[in-house]
């Protein structure tokens, strides 16, 4: 896929993207830059901001926190408001985004979880006896070492 070297006009994120994809996440108006994806490679961030700079565009808001905000809410409309908020009070601006961060950490964690929860592959209940040792059919006893995982529905064991 053929990629071109752009900025958010809106957030200053930049990077190669597939050729004709004007939107960032945030909403904002891709401007391309009149290089190749080569020489962009090549580019040390000096010369990346120094061309921005040459180009005289000025992000309004940074890609890190436009990401966080639209990772919370999904919204590029809020993005929007977060930027207005900017300009009119930074304080409460600084405020509303430790919130979103707060709330994407929160978000973080929980997948987290969710991810540690063990389901069982028959029956896909979680209801399930984790980390057992295991009865060895080649020795005949508790071995050392393998665990297995009892499902308390369906009775169901699996080496996790
Ligand atoms: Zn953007
Ligand atoms: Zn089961």
């Amino acid at each position: 896929m053929a990629l071109e070297a752009s900025i958010c006009s809106k957030c200053g994120s930049k990077g190669l993207v597939p050729i004709g994809s004007r939107k960032c996440f945030c909403g904002g108006d891709r401007i391309v830059f009149s290089i190749t994806e080569d020489e962009y490679i090549k580019m040390s961030d000096y010369e990346k901001n120094k061309m921005i700079e040459e180009m005289n565009i000025h992000p309004l808001i940074s890609k890190e926190d436009a990401l966080t905000i639209y990772n919370v809410t999904h919204s590029t409309e809020i993005i929007d408001a977060m930027i207005e908020l900017k300009q009119k009070d930074i304080i409460e601006y600084g405020l509303k985004l430790s919130q979103f961060k707060s709330q994407l950490d929160q978000k973080r964690q929980v997948n987290q979880q969710e991810k540690k929860q063990v389901y069982c592959p028959k029956c896909g209940s979680t209801n399930i006896t984790a980390g057992q040792r295991g009865y060895s059919l080649l020795t005949g006893f508790i071995g050392s070492g393998s665990t297995v995982n009892r499902c308390s529905k369906c009775g169901h064991k699996w080496k996790p």
